[in-house]
């Protein structure tokens, strides 16, 4: 996939998380870029931007997780001096036990060297309006990502030196083959008539935002769902998993779900403020899709960021960024040549 031109023309399709996060790597590297977003971003300002290293369903670590969560600490550590903004709200997560046989696991698993970087136990849980009577354990991570201003204080920041960033929809027809483009579309990749390949299988997902003055928890929360404190007695619940829905709207359903899921282990007064409603782009091997075109070299993807894009884009940005260089391969996981057809 070696390029070998520091100076071809890079076109980055989609600024959401992932054309973001290529444009910064590119920046690093001097490598001229331009961005194109249409403004209907998908999943990037919907999501809750949480960085959970723990796949609470097994209590196991997250794919990857050793390697994803220290370079995301530090790439978004160093945006936030650059920007002179904070983009992460550094919170642990409270995972609030359901059974006993869950706090039991939890204690296994403490003991266990491989998990001491991540799992704890809370000194103080800080938290009214929560049943805990099985307890809860503690998950040592960066907290969220703050996902809009990430967006825009990038996007500002590219325009103050020179970069372009335009907000339009792209046309296909517009692909002039003395250029290279990257497709960071979201699911919207499959409306991209070069990549129809991609086995894209994408994830509605909502979310609802509550106010309460009754619920108070310094952490991000964490049981069958998560509860995100926000400012101003504000908190964000999520999110509903629907494969069925291809329209980034808001249901009835949706808000029902998260609102029984809610008081199954809340106790509190509150009135809801809002709801939001993403697709998430998930892929059905649940990697994502980085690479080349199998035929034409000046078309490639970033995609399939899935349910953990704030942890998963860093990393791979960078590595993408080299691979595109011939400075370094690409993890065979997460390129696309595993789906070129024969
Ligand atoms: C409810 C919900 C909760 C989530 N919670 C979390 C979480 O807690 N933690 C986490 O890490 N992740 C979470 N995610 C997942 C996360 O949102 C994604 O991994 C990530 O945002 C995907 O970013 P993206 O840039 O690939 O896609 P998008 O954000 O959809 O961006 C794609 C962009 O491409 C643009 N575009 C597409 N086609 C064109 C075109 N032809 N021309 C111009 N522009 C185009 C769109 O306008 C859009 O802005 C959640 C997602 C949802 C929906």
């Amino acid at each position: 996939m070696s390029l070998n031109s520091k100076n071809s023309e890079y076109t980055i399709v989609g600024a959401g998380l992932a054309g973001t996060v290529l444009a910064w790597q590119f920046l690093k590297r001097n490598i001229p870029f331009s961005l194109i977003d249409a403004g209907e971003n998908q999943s990037t300002t919907t999501a809750a931007g949480v960085v959970n290293p723990i796949v609470f369903k097994r209590l196991t670590k997250s794919w990857k997780v050793d390697e994803l969560l220290p370079y995301a600490d530090e790439f978004y550590t160093e945006l936030e001096d650059k920007l002179g903004v904070e983009l992460l709200l550094r919170k642990n997560l409270l995972r609030i036990f359901a059974s006993v046989e869950e706090e039991n696991n939890w204690s296994v698993k403490e003991g266990d060297d491989r998990f001491t970087t991540y799992l704890d136990r809370p000194d103080n849980l800080e938290i009214t309006g929560v049943n805990q009577q099985y307890g809860a354990g503690l998950v040592k991570t960066i907290g969220h990502l703050k996902t809009t201003i990430f967006i825009e204080e990038s996007h500002r920041y590219f325009q103050s030196l020179g970069y372009l960033v335009e907000k339009r929809s792209f046309d296909y027809d517009e692909v002039d083959a003395n250029k290279q483009y990257i497709f960071c579309e979201g699911v919207a990749v499959q409306n991209n008539p070069y990549f129809t390949f991609l086995p894209l299988k994408p994830t509605h997902g909502e979310v609802l935002i509550i106010r309460s003055t009754t619920l108070k928890v310094n952490h991000i929360v964490n049981r069958n769902m998560f509860i995100q404190p926000l400012e101003n007695d504000l908190f964000k619940l999520g999110a509903t998993y629907n494969w069925e829905l291809n329209e980034p709207i808001c249901t009835e359903e949706g808000k029902a779900d998260l609102l029984e899921r809610f008081e199954q282990f809340v106790d509190c007064e509150y009135e809801v403020v809002d709801q939001l409603a993403g697709i998430r782009p998930t892929v059905k091997d649940r990697r994502p899709l980085i690479g080349s075109h199998p035929q034409k070299e000046n078309l490639h993807v970033f995609n399939g960021m899935g349910t953990k894009g704030v942890m998963i884009a860093p990393f791979f940005a960078n590595q993408f960024a080299d691979a595109l260089l011939g400075v370094a391969p690409l993890d065979k996981e997460v390129d696309i040549r595993r789906f070129w057809p024969e």
